[in-house]
C-alpha cells in the first residue's frame, strides 16, 4: 500500500467526466513536446492521454481549445513557510486579532493557486496553522495548492527556539527525538524536517556545527523512514550537510557552501538526494526584495541587522554557485523559495534560478518533475503524462523561452486542479464578458 500522505487525503474532489484540451503546446515537465497542436485528455481528474491530433477521439468529452498556449504541470514549491503576511497597524489603530491571521493565510494560498502553483511543501509554520488551512480546503472552504507539511521542525535545544514562535519542537537525545518524530506524524505531518545545523536567520545560531550528535540523527532518520516518511534537512555548514548526506536524509535545504565540497555533491548524486537551493530566502535576507539582481547591483532595504545582511549577501553568492555546480554534477535540484505564502514567490524563485545560471528548461523541471520526486509524489504529480493527476497550468506564452511570464498574473490563463478549472485569467475574463454582455443588453 502506498504511503498515506495527509496532503493527498485532503485533496479536493476531482472533476467528473472527460475534458479534452486541444491546440496546446505541452511542456511535459522535462521538455516541450514536438506537437504544435497537442491534445490532452483528462478523465475524472487524471490524465489519460497526451498526444497530437490523431489522439483517439473521445466521446462525450468537453473540448477546450487553449489557443496554442502552453500546458504544463502545475508548479511545485518545495520550501515555503505557511505564514500570514499580516499588515502592521499604525500606532493607535486596532491591534490585529489572533484569528485574523488565518484569513491572511487563506488569501496567500488562494492567490498562490491563482499563480499556477498547485503544490506547496510547508517546511515550518506556527503550530497547527498549515493543518487548519488544509482542513478548510479539504472541507470546501476555499481552493488552494495541495499542502504538505512537516508540522513542527525538530531542532535541538537552541537559540532558534526563542526566535520563531511555535515553529520548533526542541528535542534532545535519541528517545526524545523519536518521540518528536512521532508527535509530528500525530499532527498530520507528510514528512519530517530537522535542523541539521543552526539557521542563518538569527544572530545567535552558528550555521557551522551540527545541531545533533550522530546517535540523535540516526534515531531521527530511522524513526521517520521506518514509518515511511521522508526527511528534509536544513543544512548550512559542511558538517551538517555531510551528516545529512551520511544519514540518508532525503532533501538538503540551502546547502549553500556545497560548491566547496565536490565530494559531497558526488555523494548526493550517488545517494539520489535532492538539493533545494532557496535563492529567494537569501534575496529577502539581503534586503533585495523582489528584484532579480546580483547583490552588487541591488538597492538594499534590509530588515535584518548588518551582520546577517552581510552573511545573506555572501550566501547568495555561495548558494548560486552551488546551484550551478550541483546541476552540472548531476545532483537533482528542486525548486524551493524559502519565503512565506507569497503568491509570486515560486515564479520569482524560478526566474532567479535562471538569472543565476540554470537554463529555463532546467528551472522549469526543478519546479515540476524534480520537485514532485523530491516530495515522493512522482507517481502522482510533476509531469504531463498518462496516469498523472491533472494539476495543470495553462500559460499564455512559452515559459521555456520567457520564464518571467510566470510572474505575471494576466499570463496565467487557467489552473486546473484534478481536472477542475479553479483559477486563471480565462475564468475571470469569462465573468467579465458576462457582465459586459448584460451591460450592453441593458443599454439597448
Ligand atoms: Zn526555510
Amino acid at each position: 500500500m502506498p504511503h498515506r500522505f495527509p496532503a493527498l487525503l485532503a485533496a479536493p474532489p476531482a472533476a467528473k467526466g472527460r475534458l479534452l484540451l486541444v491546440n496546446a503546446r505541452v511542456f511535459d515537465g522535462e521538455r516541450l513536446l514536438p506537437e504544435a497542436h497537442g491534445r490532452l485528455l483528462i478523465e475524472d481528474g487524471v490524465i489519460i492521454d497526451v498526444g497530437s491530433d490523431d489522439l483517439s477521439p473521445s466521446e462525450g468529452a468537453l473540448v477546450l481549445d487553449v489557443g496554442g498556449r502552453t500546458v504544463m504541470p502545475g508548479l511545485i514549491n518545495c520550501h515555503v513557510h505557511v505564514w500570514p503576511r499580516l499588515p502592521t497597524p499604525l500606532r493607535g489603530e486596532e491591534p490585529m486579532l489572533e484569528g485574523t491571521a488565518a484569513h491572511f493565510i487563506q488569501d496567500g494560498l488562494r492567490e498562490t493557486l491563482r499563480m499556477g502553483v498547485t503544490t506547496l511543501r510547508d517546511v515550518g509554520s506556527q503550530e497547527g496553522q498549515a493543518q487548519e488551512a488544509r482542513q478548510a480546503m479539504r472541507r470546501g472552504a476555499f481552493r488552494g495548492p495541495r499542502l504538505l507539511t512537516c508540522a513542527k521542525i525538530i531542532s535541538s535545544t537552541a537559540p532558534g527556539g526563542r526566535f520563531y514562535g511555535t515553529m520548533y519542537r526542541e528535542a534532545d537525545g535519541p528517545d526524545d527525538i523519536r518521540r518528536a518524530v512521532r508527535e509530528q506524524i500525530r499532527w498530520g505531518a507528510d514528512f519530517v524536517k530537522v535542523m541539521a545545523t543552526g539557521a542563518r536567520s538569527n544572530e545567535l545560531e552558528d550555521p557551522e556545527p551540527t545541531q545533533f550528535t550522530d546517535a540523535e540523527f540516526a534515531a531521527l532518520v530511522d524513526e521517520a523512514h521506518r514509518l515511511g516518511y521522508k526527511v528534509c534537512a536544513h543544512a548550512e555548514g559542511h558538517d551538517g550537510v555531510a551528516a545529512a548526506i551520511r544519514h540518508g536524509m532525503d532533501t538538503i535545504e540551502h546547502g549553500m557552501y556545497l560548491n566547496q565540497r565536490e565530494d559531497l555533491l558526488e555523494k548526493m548524486v550517488q545517494g539520489g538526494q535532492f538539493l533545494v537551493p532557496t535563492l529567494t530566502g537569501y534575496y529577502f535576507m539581503a534586503g533585495l526584495g523582489e528584484d532579480v539582481v546580483d547583490p552588487a547591483d541591488g538597492v538594499p532595504a534590509p530588515q535584518m541587522g548588518a551582520m546577517l545582511v552581510e552573511l545573506a549577501r555572501h550566501n547568495l553568492e555561495e548558494g548560486t554557485k552551488t546551484m550551478r555546480m550541483a546541476q552540472a554534477a548531476g545532483v537533482k535540484v528542486a525548486l524551493g523559495s524559502d519565503g512565506h505564502t507569497e503568491p509570486k514567490g515560486t515564479a520569482f524563485e524560478l526566474v532567479r534560478m535562471v538569472h543565476h545560471g540554470l537554463s529555463s528548461t532546467e528551472a522549469l523541471t526543478a519546479a515540476t518533475k524534480t520537485a514532485a520526486e523530491a516530495l515522493g509524489l512522482a507517481a502522482e504529480l510533476g509531469t504531463v503524462e498518462r496516469g498523472k493527476l491533472a494539476d495543470l497550468l495553462v500559460v499564455d506564452g512559452d515559459p521555456a523561452v520567457d520564464p518571467a511570464l510566470l510572474t505575471r498574473r494576466e499570463r496565467i490563463w487557467l489552473v486546473l486542479q484534478l481536472g477542475a478549472p479553479v483559477a486563471g485569467q480565462a475564468l475571470e475574463q469569462e465573468v467579465g464578458r458576462l457582465f459586459e454582455a448584460k451591460a450592453s443588453e441593458e443599454a439597448l
